[in-house]
């Protein structure tokens, strides 16, 4: 063995990284990771499911199942456009809110992977993308490395401004409008029905194509579901609306899917063979299994149940603690509260004292394409139990009334 080990930071050589690479060395996705893995921090800054609510036994046995029983298969390589069983799951998981049919499912390595080859399929450098002003981080980069110029939307507790839309596809005639529609990662909010046929109606009048990212939609409180914006007349051919099984089963699974119509379908299974060939063969029909022989609505009734509490106890626990004039979200699903300080105040600047009480948060500026809210900060609430959220907000709030 050699004794000769490198540092992953230092080297006698240093590669030429492609300039759209240049300065993305350590994402802030990474740092959170980092942050939150410190024993003695209470961290809300991640989006991690709780793992103690993997329906462990249940995969397991579908695990299982999977190797005895169509192990050669499995263990074989796949197709691109995703296995069979799978996509005849997800599309009729998906036909309780749009009609879906399997051959328009593009199965993908999680969410994450989905907005990749879609960025793969449709961008040339150069081109503009409209997002939510803010809106998720790790869209932006993989959108950015295939060199768009990324372009923030006002929005408002409802979501993007149609108006705000309509004036900046004017301005900016873009490749594409990216939403996040329902719990929206950072915020938490949601577009309601009329917001939503609003956005619909601007996006058909420029024929601008969507990307609907919806990985939360499930994860709803109050048992209310939104309809999808690719089910507005006229939409379903527009949007590229994906989903992934990270939120409701498991995020290590890395399993989620696209869902589309007509001839990008071809681009997208090219895009994905040219990226991976395929999700794990093992993972997708686990996934299928899981789906057809499971309850998915049981458990994520029971994922909810908790989720909801600690909502509940996150809000319940800022009460008071903030500045006055600051502004907090009450996300009626998925994973994140968003609180905005207010005037003179700088969530990043407040960060390393934070980490030294024993809290850790995402500074919100990273989540703003342009013209950053600096005294924002990102809280998820669902990693940790109540008596620990309380602890953690106590500890926030201890380092803002000092600052304060
Ligand atoms: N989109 C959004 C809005 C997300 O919040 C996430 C996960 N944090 C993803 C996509 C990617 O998720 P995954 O790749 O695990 O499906």
């Amino acid at each position: 063995m050699s004794t000769q080990m490198s540092s992953a930071s230092t080297s006698d050589f240093a590669f030429p990284v492609a300039a759209r690479y240049a300065g993305m060395a350590s994402s802030p996705l990474k740092d959170i990771f980092s942050l939150a893995a410190r024993p003695d921090v209470v961290s809300f800054a991640g989006g991690i499911p709780d793992p103690s609510l993997f329906a462990l036994e249940d995969i397991a046995e579908c695990y299982d199942w999977v190797l005895r029983e169509r192990g050669t298969r499995a263990l074989q390589y796949g197709v691109s456009e995703g296995e069979a069983e799978l996509r005849e799951q997800a599309a009729r998981r998906l036909s309780r809110e749009l009609p879906t049919d399997a051959s328009q499912i593009r199965v993908t390595s999680g969410s994450q992977e989905g907005l990749f080859v879609a960025a793969e399929a449709l961008i040339e450098p150069g081109d503009v993308v409209l997002v939510e002003s803010p809106t998720y981080l790790a869209a932006v980069q993989a959108f950015a490395v295939h060199g768009a110029r990324m372009v923030g939307v006002e929005t408002d507790d409802g979501g993007v401004l149609p108006d705000a839309l309509d004036a900046a596809i004017r301005a900016h005639h873009p490749r594409l409008v990216y939403l996040i529609p329902t719990f929206q990662n950072p915020t938490g909010r949601s577009m309601s029905a009329e917001r939503r046929a609003q956005v619909a109606d601007v996006l058909r009048r420029h024929d601008v194509p969507l990307i609907e990212d919806d990985p939360y939609g499930e994860l709803s409180f109050d048992g209310e579901r939104f309809a999808p914006i690719a089910s507005e007349p006229g939409m379903s051919s527009r949007t590229l609306l994906m989903k992934s099984m990270s939120k409701l089963m498991s995020p290590g699974v890395r399993i989620g899917w696209i869902r589309a119509e007509g001839p990008i379908l071809d681009t997208l299974a090219v895009a994905k063979a040219a990226i991976s060939m395929q999700s794990s063969v093992v993972d997708q029909l686990t996934v299928a299994r899981y789906l057809e022989t499971k309850d998915l609505d049981a458990h994520v009734a029971k994922v909810i149940e908790v989720y909801r509490e600690r909502r509940d106890a996150m809000a319940q626990a800022l009460t008071g603690r903030l500045p006055e004039g600051a502004h907090v979200t009450r996300p009626q699903g998925g994973m994140f509260l968003w609180a905005a300080l207010g005037e003179g105040w700088d969530a990043q600047d407040l960060l390393a004292d934070a980490v030294s009480a024993g809290v850790a948060y995402l500074p919100g500026w990273s989540f703003f394409a342009e013209d950053a809210d600096r005294s924002t900060m990102r809280l998820s609430f669902v990693t940790h139990s109540p008596e620990v959220i309380a602890d953690g907000v106590g500890r926030l709030g201890e380092v803002i009334a000092r600052r304060g």
